[in-house]
């Protein structure tokens, strides 16, 4: 499905799709069965390919050298990403928009553009043990010390900390407003209380950060004081939108896969696809795909057509609500079409069960998705949701 997606777009998809399937396909049972680790030499070989082909520049502003592409066509390539198990799709660094609004040039020299060119690598830490749906509740403070900050709080969940040589982290000022900082991923003061193990097998661990009287500059503070929460929902959006794109990447994968399983798998005498209650939960998973696909897309296009702020926040919380939700159907009906096979770690089917269900977590679970979108029918009305 192509949606009007203009040739240089379709083209974009497709070398992405092409080298999805050549390159990171292909190593996802060495990731699983090593704990999520493949061989580091591949992964800088992934992460060059994705700067040699602008990937990393997707959404940078053209008069910092970047693609600017529409937002459309980033998610197409992002879902291509999408495809594969293991996080092996998470292999380039993401400038995104908003931060060439938030930060200062000298902070774009020194933070975004090497991320573009794999010279640095972030984590971002917000949520806290009893701060995640409402990242308004943080604890950590950051007590303004002349030209720099104290930052003293611990934090949860900080995906990909282990990679990372930078960690964004947002912190409450003495006058109670939020602020967002780059803190160095070695800053004095900042360990590792511990790593958990997740259900997912990702060489991105989640680690829990605590921070005690790290010292960041005041060159290091991202926008005013009091800017934190508003570039949090920036980066909230974004994830959102992205996240359903990658849901709706695996929902394909896992069709294709389970649809040319049933096509030969006997059973009694008759490939299973000729059998009808296997046909509905293939017609069920090809339904949610493609009614994901349109709202992602849909969410996408409202950011190219410059729609008003908050219907895009409401889009992209309807774009991840759904499609997360979709692709744990879809992910459940595969393992089932696939019978024991599907019980088998190394099976897609079996990796993606585990793997699609934080997505119905993170950057706001479908709960909170849903508290946006009607909070948004309450205020806005039908029309102003969804225009
Ligand atoms: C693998 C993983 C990676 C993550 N990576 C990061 C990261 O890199 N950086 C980061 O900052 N955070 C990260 N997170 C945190 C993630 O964003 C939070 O887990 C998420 O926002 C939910 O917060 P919580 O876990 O504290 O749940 P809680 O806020 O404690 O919610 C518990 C339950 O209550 C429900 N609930 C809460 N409020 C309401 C309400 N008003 N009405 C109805 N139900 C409600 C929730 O939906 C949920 O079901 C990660 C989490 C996971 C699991």
């Amino acid at each position: 499905m192509s949606f009007g997606l203009p040739p240089e777009a379709l083209g974009l998809r497709g070398k992405v799709r092409d080298f999805v399937e050549a390159e990171l396909r292909p190593l996802e049972l060495e990731a699983e069965m090593n704990e999520g680790r493949i061989d580091p030499a591949q992964r800088k070989k992934h992460e060059a390919w994705a700067i040699a082909n602008g990937i990393t520049l997707m959404d940078v502003p053209e008069e910092f050298g970047g693609k600017s592409l529409p937002v459309l066509t980033q998610a197409a390539i992002v879902e291509q990403f999408g495809r594969v198990t293991n996080a092996l799709g998470w292999c380039y660094g993401e400038a995104q928009a908003w931060m060439f609004e938030a930060c200062t040039r000298d902070q774009i020299e020194r933070y975004i553009m090497p991320l573009t060119r794999g010279r640095r690598h972030f984590c971002y830490a917000i949520t806290e043990e009893h701060a995640g749906s409402d990242p308004s509740a943080i604890e950590t403070t950051a007590r303004n010390e002349g030209n720099r900050y104290l930052i003293n709080g611990e934090k949860w969940h900080v995906t990909s900390y282990n990679l990372a040589s930078t960690v964004i982290v947002q912190a409450k000022l003495e006058s109670g407003a939020h602020c967002l900082f780059f803190c160095p991923a070695n800053a004095p003061g900042l360990s590792v209380v511990r790593s958990p193990a997740y259900a997912h097998t990702y060489d991105h661990h989640h680690p829990i950060l605590r921070f005690d009287g790290v010292a960041v500059s005041e060159t290091d503070r991202i926008g005013a004081e009091g800017d934190g929460m508003g570039f949090t929902h920036s980066w909230f959006r974004r994830e959102r939108l992205m996240i359903a794109a990658r849901c709706c990447g695996a929902m394909e994968r896992l069709i294709e896969d389970v649809t040319d399983f049933a096509r030969s798998r006997v059973v009694s005498g008759e490939v299973i696809a000729n059998y009808q209650l296997i046909q509905a939960m293939l017609a069920d998973s090809v339904t949610d795909l493609h009614a994901a696909r349109l709202v992602t897309y849909e969410a996408a296009a409202a950011h190219d057509r410059g729609d008003d702020v908050k219907s895009l926040h409401a889009k992209c919380s309807i774009a991840k609500l759904f499609a997360s939700e979709a692709a744990g159907r879809v992910a459940d009906r595969t393992v089932q079409i696939f019978g024991g096979r599907g019980y088998m770690r190394e099976n897609v089917a079996e990796r993606f069960y585990r793997e699609l269900r934080v997505d119905r977590i993170w950057e706001g679970t479908s709960e909170i998705q849903r508290l946006i979108i009607a909070r948004s029918l309450l205020k806005r009305g039908l029309e102003g949701t969804l225009k």
